[in-house]
Order: C-alpha cells, then structure tokens, then sequence
C-alpha cells in the first residue's frame, strides 16, 4: 500500500516555511506478521512541542513525530481489531503497520455529541493536559480567579472550560480582538489582547484584587509579569513556553524569583509524557461524562490533506488557529 509522510528537509531558522518540509511517499506490504495491525491516519495533529524538538531533528531524515487518530483496517492484534479508533504516537504519516507498541489511547467509545477529532483533541493529549493541569496541579477552589494565557488555543480553550467547570473567573490572554469574541463566546469571563494591552494594565483593570491561579502556556517575559499580580500563595502550572520556540535569541525577562518568594508562590511544571499516563484512563472519564453532558465542548481549527501540514503547523504557530490545529486525512 502508498502512504505519505512529511519530513524535515531544510533546518528552521525562526519561523519555519512550507520548503523546510518535503512529502515523501513510501511503501508498506499489507502482510501482517501475528500482533500488527495496519493503520490508516484520520486526522493528523498540529503541536507547538514539535517546533521545541526541531533542535533533534536531522535534515533530509527526520519524519515529522507526533501524534493521530487512526482507523484500523486490517488486523492480527486482538486487543485492536479492524475498526478501532486509536491516538497513535507514529508522526506526520497517512499509515502504516504497528504492532501496538505506538497505540497512546483507545477511543471507540467517544460520546455521541462530538466529532470525532475529539478523540485527539479534548479526549487526546490536548484535553488530558489541560484537566491535569488544572485540577491536579493548580487545584482552584471555586470563585478563584483563573488567568489563562494562549487562551484560545488548543489547551487554552479547553482549560477555560474546565475552569468554569469547577466554578473559577477565567480570564484569557490571546492574540487578537477576533480571538477575544471567541474566548468570550467558549465561556471565559473576560480576556485582553496581549499584543494591545500590557500585562499590567489588563491585570490591573481585569484583575485588581490579584490573580489566584496562572495557567502559562507562553512562558517568557509575559509569564514573569504575571506574577506581580498574583495573590499571596498563588499557583502557577506551566505548560508550555510558545513564545519563545520560534525565537533566534536568546528571550529576555523579568527575574522571577522575587514575586515567588515574597508571595510564597509555588509553580510547578508537568507533561503529558510523564506526569498524565497513570491518570489517563480516569481523567478520560470525567473529560467523558462532561462533554455528554454538554458542559465540554471541542473547539477546532481543521484544514485537509496531508500536504497541508506544514502551512497548518507554521499557521499554528503564527496564531491562525480557534481552538485545536488538526489536519483531516
Ligand atoms: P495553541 O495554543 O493551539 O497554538 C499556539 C498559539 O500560540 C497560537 O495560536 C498563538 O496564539 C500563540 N502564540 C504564538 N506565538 C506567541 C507569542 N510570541 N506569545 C504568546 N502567544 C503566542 O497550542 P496548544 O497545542 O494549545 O499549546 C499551548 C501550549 O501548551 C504550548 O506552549 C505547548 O507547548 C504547551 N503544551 C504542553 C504540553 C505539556 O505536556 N506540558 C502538552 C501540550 C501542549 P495567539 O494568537 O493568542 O498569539
């Protein structure tokens, strides 16, 4: 059978371009030696982490890694029989064989009332990351004010969610005045463009009796000046640090230190690979039964085509997105 694959074919300088990819195409025999299964991609998924790992990549060999949602559509493996929806971590690929050892998540009992990209999107990598890191590490109490930054994005727009959930005020940094009317329309109380408006000044007209949990996914110097408006043992989960992936510099900012210990604020840091796989399966659940109940929803920002991954990813990365990046097969 023909698939295609993406690789990295000119090394990143910056902000990456479509001709540092090439789409190759490749070959796999359907014979399947006893536990493989052959795979085909569903939707491919777009992740900021990928340009953090470009730095590992070899020009002219790497694959694009990364995670989708596949079909099974033949079968030796009895645990994944033919039709099974599965988040596999096997990169920027149309398909191909595994023998289960890159099957992340089995989804083939998704709620009636959601895409089926759900499954990568607030059932995959993007929702677990987003609960853990509210509910298991900033721990809200309800009426806490929840600061959000990358607010409309993927685990932005999952997280201000969940934080409604759970009874917090949730405010949201974002890009632009478009994304502001979404985060808005998703539930977020308020939010504030961080291109327009300082930190200061937003915090200080959205927030004047302080922040009490930060959920950073931008980092930088955005990230320190939050915690001058933090309340006294604030909490801080950091995710993600997108400002500076595509940086040529070195970034620049505020020393922390001080706010951190003159407000006992304690900031913690987690990831999908080592900290979310033992809790999984019981997150899933409640992710589950909130979205059945309508209370969760998956927000997405979908073009087609494998060929379209790398303007999609660079997209992404510029701020194109509403939501989760996600590329349908
Ligand atoms: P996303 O927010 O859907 O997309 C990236 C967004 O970053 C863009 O839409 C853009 O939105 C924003 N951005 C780009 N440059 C920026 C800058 N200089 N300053 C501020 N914002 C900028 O991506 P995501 O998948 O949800 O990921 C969000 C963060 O979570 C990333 O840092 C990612 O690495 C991290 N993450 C961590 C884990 C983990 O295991 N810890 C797992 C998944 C994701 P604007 O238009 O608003 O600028």
């Amino acid at each position: 059978m023909k698939f295609k694959k993406i690789i990295y074919a000119r090394k990143f300088d910056g902000n990456p371009k479509v001709s540092d990819f090439e789409v190759v195409e490749y070959h796999v025999a359907d014979d399947l030696k006893d536990d493989e299964f052959l795979y085909e991609a569903l939707y491919i998924s777009c992740d900021p982490y990928l340009r953090l790992l470009a730095h590992t990549y070899v020009v002219g060999e790497t694959s694009i890694p990364g995670y989708q949602l596949s079909k099974v559509t033949k079968s030796n493996n009895r645990k994944y029989p033919v039709g099974s929806i599965l988040v596999l971590n096997v990169g920027w690929r149309s398909g191909g064989i595994s023998n289960g050892s890159d099957v992340l998540y089995i989804r083939n009992d998704l709620p009636s009332n959601v895409p089926l990209s759900a499954g990568m999107g607030i059932f995959g990598m993007t929702g677990l990351t987003g609960y853990y890191g509210v509910d298991r590490v900033l721990r809200p109490k309800s009426g806490d004010t929840l600061l959000v930054s990358g607010a409309a994005g993927a685990i932005g727009s999952v997280v201000g969610q969940i934080g409604k959930i759970l009874g917090c005020r949730c405010i949201g940094s974002c890009g632009s005045e478009e994304k502001i009317k979404f985060v808005k329309s998703i539930g977020y109380d308020d939010a504030f463009n961080y291109k327009t408006e300082s930190v200061t000044e937003a915090l200080q007209r959205l927030a004047p009796e302080g922040v009490d949990c930060y959920f950073d996914n931008v980092g930088g110097d955005f990230a320190s000046q939050v915690l001058s408006h933090m309340k006294k043992r604030g909490r801080v989960a950091v995710c993600g640090a997108v400002s500076s992936y595509n940086a040529t510099e070195p970034a620049r900012a505020l020393i922390m230190q001080p706010m951190m210990f003159l407000k006992s604020i304690v900031m913690e840091g987690f990831n999908i690979f080592d900290d979310i796989p033992p809790h999984a399966d019981e997150m899933y659940a409640v992710l589950r039964k909130w979205a059945e109940e309508g209370k969760l929803k998956q927000y997405e920002y979908v073009t087609e085509g494998i060929e379209s991954l790398p303007s999609t990813f660079i997209g992404m990365l510029q701020g194109k997105n509403l939501g989760k990046t996600v590329v349908k097969i």
